[in-house]
C-alpha cells in the first residue's frame, strides 16, 4: 500500500470506531480531503486510492489543479474565505461551498447559476452551501454569529438553485464543547424551519480534532495533514 492508501486507510477504521463507540453509524460521516497545497499529482494518486470527495482553499491554486485533474470525477468543495468578486468561479467549478457566512455571497451564486445556464443553455446545476457559524465569537474568524444562522437559513433557503444542507465550523483550538454547541444550533435549525429540505450536513472536525466532532454529530470531517502529511510551502 502507498502512504496515502495507508493514512486513508487509518482514518476510515478511526471513523468507524469512534462511530461505533459513540453509537452513529458508521456511512453517517463522510471523509472529505483538503487537498489545499498539495499538487495535483498527489491529488490524482489520493484518488487512485478511493478517495473522491476534495477541498480546496485558495481558488487560483483549485482551477489550475481541477484543469489537470479534468479526466477524474471528483466532487470539488470550496472551504476557504469568500470575496466577492471570487463567486463566479465558486459557482461554475465547485459542487459544494463551505464558507457561506452573509446574504451578498448566496445572492451573487444564485444569480451566477441562473446566469450560467442560461449562457449555456441548460439547467442550471444546484450548489451545495454550509454557511460558516463563527461559534466562539472570535474577532479574526469568518463566519457568522450563532444568533444570525436562523435569519440567514430563512433568506438563503428562499435562493434558486441554492440547496442549504447545513452549518461549517472552525472552533478555536481546545474547544471541544463547540462542537455540541454547533450542533444544538444545527438542531433547533431542522425544528425551526421547514424550508430547508437537505439540511442533513455538519461540516466540522479537522485532523486534530475530529474524534470530538463526529462524537457531537459532524457528518463531515475535513483531514488536510492527517492524509497528505504535513504541507509544505512552495
Ligand atoms: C486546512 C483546513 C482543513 C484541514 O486541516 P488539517 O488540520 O490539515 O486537517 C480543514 N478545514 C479548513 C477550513 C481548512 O482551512
Amino acid at each position: 500500500m502507498t502512504d496515502y492508501a495507508a493514512n486513508r486507510q487509518q482514518i476510515l477504521s478511526q471513523i468507524q470506531d469512534i462511530c461505533q463507540r459513540c453509537g452513529v453509524a458508521t456511512n453517517g460521516v463522510n471523509l472529505l480531503a483538503v487537498s489545499k497545497m498539495q499538487s495535483a499529482e498527489v491529488v490524482r494518486q489520493m484518488f487512485a486510492t478511493g478517495q473522491r470527495i476534495f477541498a480546496e482553499n485558495y481558488l487560483q491554486e483549485a482551477l489550475n489543479k481541477q484543469k489537470d485533474l479534468m479526466d477524474l470525477p471528483i466532487e470539488w468543495h470550496f472551504i476557504g474565505q469568500i470575496q466577492r468578486n471570487k463567486t463566479r468561479d465558486l459557482a461554475a467549478h465547485f459542487s459544494w461551498v463551505h464558507g457561506v457566512d452573509r446574504l451578498i455571497i448566496a445572492e451573487r451564486l444564485s444569480q451566477h447559476l441562473t446566469q450560467q445556464a442560461v449562457e449555456q443553455g441548460s439547467e442550471p446545476v444546484p450548489l451545495n452551501i454550509c454557511i460558516q457559524v463563527n461559534i466562539d465569537h472570535e474577532q479574526s474568524k469568518g463566519g457568522c454569529l450563532p444568533e444570525e444562522v436562523s435569519d440567514l437559513v430563512q433568506q438563503m433557503s428562499r435562493l434558486p438553485h441554492l440547496v442549504l444542507r447545513g452549518l461549517m465550523v472552525i472552533p478555536e483550538v481546545n474547544h471541544q464543547d463547540a462542537f455540541v454547541r454547533t450542533r444544538a444550533l444545527f438542531d433547533s435549525v431542522r425544528e425551526q424551519h421547514a424550508s430547508p429540505t437537505q439540511w442533513d450536513t455538519l461540516s466540522m472536525g479537522m485532523s486534530g480534532d475530529f474524534a470530538d466532532a463526529i462524537a457531537a454529530g459532524a457528518t463531515m470531517i475535513r483531514i488536510g495533514t492527517a492524509l497528505f502529511g504535513q504541507r509544505v510551502k512552495s
